[in-house]
């Protein structure tokens, strides 16, 4: 069985899902897999378990993520104050697809470091390997229902937020959840390796330039530049780069890495930054961005700001290299 600190907590919000005739429940934009995989995974556990419910996953649809389920695009102006779900995200700004929405009260699941969401019910657990990890135990510790496909979701948002179980994030609770999960489901979980890890041979090429044009400082802080133009030439879009930054993990000239990518549509810089060892998160936040301590992203308007960025994710890998001096 599952070990559940907040077993109370989580009877709450199986209590106010209960309740609620229409949920709706979103997530953060700029989605990762963990992201999309956690909605889908609840909304159609409370489907199944109260059919009668009207229950929305909604937010931007990303094509890469089709192998999860579809998202709704409910018109809101046919709801009636319904409860809002948030899953892995703790700032109110970067919710996708509740423009316009009128609900009554917010239930939060997340494992991020708390930021300015206000919830009715917020369960926020940075011990937490993902907010997949999270929506698990909140279903095989309730009377939620989960079936084959909500099982297939939630183990690939675990396994790719914990990059198969190598980061600072997997505990001994993860497995645990884990082993859960597979016990009750039953599931094939070998081939869902080829939805989160088979990439066409031009991204392999994206990331051998990647790998090519790493700058890496004396401080053992590398980052790389990618315009425009090298991801068409790559057939990549701007959220690539993100979805490749964990790669990078276990290279001994790394502390800290920043791929910073242009975004021109948006008229910004997206910026990916990870750590194997100084806290990041502070230093992203200066820079309209945040996330957890080893795993942060920004949104640096200017190339002044992504500059300043870059050079002060540089000072933390010295600090962080002196500190036992
Ligand atoms: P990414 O590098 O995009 O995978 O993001 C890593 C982590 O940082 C995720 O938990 C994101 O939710 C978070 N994050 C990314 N960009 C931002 C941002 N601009 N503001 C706040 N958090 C962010």
């Amino acid at each position: 069985m599952v070990i559940i600190i907040n077993k109370r907590l989580l009877n709450n919000i199986y209590r106010e899902v209960k309740k609620s005739k229409e949920i709706v429940i979103a997530r953060h934009i700029g989605p990762d897999p963990d992201a999309v995989a956690s909605t889908i995974a609840l909304r159609d556990s409370i489907r199944i378990t109260f059919p009668q419910k009207k229950v929305y996953a909604v937010g931007a649809t990303v094509s890469r993520f089709k192998a999860y389920g579809s998202l709704d695009h409910p018109n809101f102006n046919n709801l009636n104050n319904p409860l809002l779900i948030v899953l892995d995200v703790p700032n109110m700004h970067r919710i996708d697809g509740i423009d316009d929405l009128a609900y009554s009260k917010i239930i939060k699941i997340d494992h991020h470091p708390k930021e300015d969401i206000n919830a009715y019910l917020d369960w926020t657990d940075t011990a937490k390997s993902s907010a997949s990890q999270m929506v698990c135990e909140l279903i095989l510790n309730t009377k939620l229902k989960m079936n084959k496909k909500i099982a297939e979701n939630l183990f690939l948002g675990i396994v790719s937020d914990s990059e198969r179980f190598s980061l600072k994030n997997t505990t001994y609770e993860t497995f645990d959840t884990v082993k859960e999960l597979l016990r009750v489901s039953k599931i094939d979980f070998v081939p869902l390796y080829d939805i989160l890890y088979n990439r066409p041979f031009s991204e392999h090429k994206f990331i051998a330039y990647i790998t090519n044009n790493l700058t890496i400082d004396q401080n053992k802080f590398g980052y790389i530049i990618i315009k425009d133009d090298v991801l068409k030439e790559y057939n990549v879009d701007s959220a690539t780069p993100s979805n490749l930054i964990n790669n990078y993990h276990f290279i001994n000239d790394l502390l800290v890495w920043a791929f910073v990518t242009e975004d021109i549509k948006n008229d910004i810089y997206k910026v990916s930054i990870r750590s194997r060892g100084p806290i990041i998160n502070n230093i992203a936040s200066k820079y309209n961005g945040g996330g957890h301590k080893f795993a942060s992203g920004a949104k640096p308007k200017t190339m002044e700001e992504v500059n300043n960025l870059l050079n002060d994710l540089s000072k933390a890998c010295l600090e962080y290299e002196n500190k036992d001096i």
